[in-house]
């Protein structure tokens, strides 16, 4: 799977998986991080993209998944060093995902200075909803989206609280980083993350706009 789905039933594949980390100042605070001066980077590999309905294989090399509900944003048109103005012209669509995290393998990668790949980049790790086309969300530095478990709410985001807002990432990116069409940016989770459990039910909204829906295999329910 390495195609984004549209909602209006196109496809677009999917070049490089940009992730930005601390990008919600309570996130921060409830993983004991500081706020950056810079966004946070790191990458996950194509191989992690998982779309929506596929039953979520949780790696049995960790016990301890945290599920980050982000908003995500797939590039429709390169470049380098835009302008963070002229940045969401760059947008081709919008999406909602999960950026699974092997959390107790991350903390062990923070304390000795190692790099994130492995605790980021698992298969399944990187989860997609289908996307809207960028017109469809006019203000995307102004919107809500949310993350249910099981029936009950876990995560609330509103954009407007990100760190660096969409035109700030890109622009950022872009002065790294070539960008091309196909790239996909996680930007980001706000608080309220945790464990991922065999058999639970997940609820991604973006407004009224989009919903996607992931189970977590291996439940007692028996249909995962
Ligand atoms: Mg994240």
């Amino acid at each position: 799977m390495n195609e984004i789905q549209m909602l209006d039933g196109t496809a677009m594949g999917v070049a490089n998986i940009f992730c930005i980390g601390r990008n919600y100042a309570a996130h921060v605070r409830e993983l004991g991080n500081r706020e950056e001066l810079e966004p946070v980077v790191f990458l996950k590999p194509r191989s992690a993209l998982s779309p929506e309905g596929r039953p979520i294989q949780l790696p049995e090399w960790t016990d301890d998944v945290h599920y980050e509900a982000e908003l995500l944003v797939l590039i429709g048109r390169g470049g380098k060093r835009i302008a963070k103005e002229k940045a969401l012209d760059h947008v081709a669509g919008y999406g909602l995902g999960l950026d699974l995290t092997a959390r107790d393998r991350q903390n062990e990668a923070k304390a000795r200075g190692l790099p994130w790949t492995l605790s980021k980049g698992f298969d399944q790790s990187a989860c997609l909803s289908r996307f809207i086309a960028a017109a469809e969300l006019p203000e995307p530095n102004r919107c809500r989206f949310s993350l249910s478990i099981n029936g009950q709410l876990r995560q609330s985001g509103r954009t407007e609280l990100m760190l660096f807002d969409l035109g700030e990432l890109i622009a950022y990116l872009s002065e790294k980083f070539t960008l091309s069409p196909g790239d996909l940016i996680f930007t980001g989770t706000p608080e309220g993350v945790g464990r991922l459990h065999p058999g639970d039910r997940l609820s991604l909204r973006l407004e009224d706009k989009l919903q996607a829906e992931f189970v977590v295999a291996g439940g007692t329910g028996g249909d995962a």
